[in-house]
């Protein structure tokens, strides 16, 4: 008889949906039905079928192909072959728990690894932002019940975070905000008209590379100050009469994603973005959120944070203590320069993401992929291990978008014999020490 599996949260992007509805064969095998997710979200747990899935570490041979080895033989190669680097990049760790995160920093401070995260080519700039300024900010839970002025600056949930206007900042109904949508005033600011500008009140589309000019002309019109005539396209009527909506608000949020982070200006963007967010407090009550990607970057952030004191590229080479310097300890940065010996990847693609030059640089290295599929990076490394998939064939913990951490759930069974990531890297920290002990 098949079960239904409820509450079950979604380990795809940052929303962390909580509410999904699993059907799994009794024998716990295999998914039969998602329900409540959005399509990709689906797509993450339907993969679990997916025909042809690796279930046995690979080991690249000299003519290009790959050859099936056990765990074991994987783990010793992992395992020497971060004994003897003197720099290793430990990169990823977005799609796995923070349990696995833990383990991995145990390891990196005994080889001296770089543990480095996807914030590094995404929202790495809202972190030295917020390092710098600081960051007014809530819960998700209150923009539902709460908010009734919502702006999305340079992102596009309808496509990245699809269900996130549908659970939480458009069209819910909440405590104080019963009306949804009718009750809420959305605003768009992007350079191009997005499938989120659609469903927006009011969409300003504002020159690419001005997204400074026009948060700083939107302070100066919360002070009432004198704006030109017009702010990267954007005419100053439209900003006056944009910040007096939002200073009529009751509760009000920016939402900020890549379009802002990785434009011109990046972290100053982001500390405007802040200070303007600091200055609406004045009038009414505000906060700002980042639009995190991958559903777990966040704790990884987290993790990393309380206990070496700084959210991504942290260097901990020198063995004595933590380092942290961006454009020096961050990934692309340490490869396109040769800067590392060989390269870990943990649950994440830097193949897709990378510039080119970044993974041909890896490409030369001795590298080691943990990953539940066969990705870019996978057929670049020398040894891939494969894992169960965390959050839907193993739980562990994950950081939501607005720092709210949630445990994720098993809801199948793994392909048999497969091990998780905290197993692998368990195995790999004990194989560790023994040979730093035999050495
Ligand atoms: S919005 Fe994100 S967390 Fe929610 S179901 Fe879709 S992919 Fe999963």
């Amino acid at each position: 008889m098949p079960k239904v599996v409820t509450d079950v949260t979604c380990p795809f992007c940052g929303t962390l949906c909580d509410d999904l509805e699993i059907t799994v064969s009794d024998d716990n095998k295999k998914i039969l039905s998602v329900k409540n997710a959005c399509a990709i979200g689906a797509e993450k747990f339907n993969h679990t079928k997916e025909p042809g899935r690796v279930t046995h570490p690979r080991m690249r041979q000299p003519d290009g192909t790959f050859k099936e080895i056990s765990y074991d033989e994987a783990i010793d190669f992992t395992a020497r072959m971060l004994v003897k680097s003197r720099k290793t990049l430990m990169y990823g760790w977005a799609s796995t728990s923070c349990q696995a995160m833990s383990i991995g920093h145990e390891i990196a401070e005994k080889v001296g690894g770089i543990v480095d995260n996807c914030a590094t080519v995404c929202h790495g700039s809202s972190l030295i932002a917020i390092q710098d300024v600081g960051i007014p900010s809530c819960t998700l839970g209150e923009i539902k019940n709460r908010a009734d002025r919502v702006i999305f600056w340079g992102c596009n949930p309808a496509h990245a975070h699809p269900r996130h206007m549908s659970r939480y900042s458009i069209f819910p109904r909440g405590f104080f905000t019963v009306k949804g949508h009718k009750g809420r005033k959305i605003y768009c600011v992007d350079c191009r008209h997005t499938d989120t500008a659609r469903v927006a009140d009011t969409f300003i589309q504002v020159q690419q590379g001005y997204d400074y000019e026009l948060l700083n002309a939107f302070r100066t019109a919360a002070r009432g100050g004198p704006l030109p005539d017009e702010i990267g396209g954007v005419p100053k009527e439209k900003v006056y009469e944009v910040v007096e909506e939002l200073k009529t608000g009751r509760f009000g949020v920016i939402f900020f994603g890549m379009g802002l982070t990785h434009t011109l200006g990046r972290n100053h963007n982001i500390d405007i973005a802040i200070s303007f967010t600091r200055d609406m407090n004045e009038f009414t009550k505000f906060n700002i959120i980042a639009m995190r990607g991958h559903w777990n970057v966040t704790g990884s952030g987290q993790v990393l944070s309380w206990q070496y004191g700084f959210p991504y590229a942290v260097d901990l080479s020198r063995l004595d203590k933590a380092r942290y310097q961006t454009g020096e300890t961050t990934s692309v940065d340490l490869l396109t320069r040769n800067e590392v010996e060989a390269c870990f990847y943990i649950a994440t693609d830097p193949g897709a993401h990378f510039p080119i030059a970044a993974m041909i640089s890896s490409s030369k290295k001795p590298t080691v992929t943990i990953d539940p599929h066969i990705n870019c990076t996978t057929e670049i490394s020398d040894v891939h291990i494969p894992v169960a998939m965390v959050g839907v064939e193993t739980g562990g913990c994950a950081y939501r978008m607005d720092n709210v951490p949630i445990e994720t759930r098993k809801v199948v069974d793994p392909p048999e014999g497969l091990l998780t990531d905290e197993e692998v890297l368990t195995r790999i920290l004990n194989r560790v020490n023994q040979l730093m002990e035999e050495a």
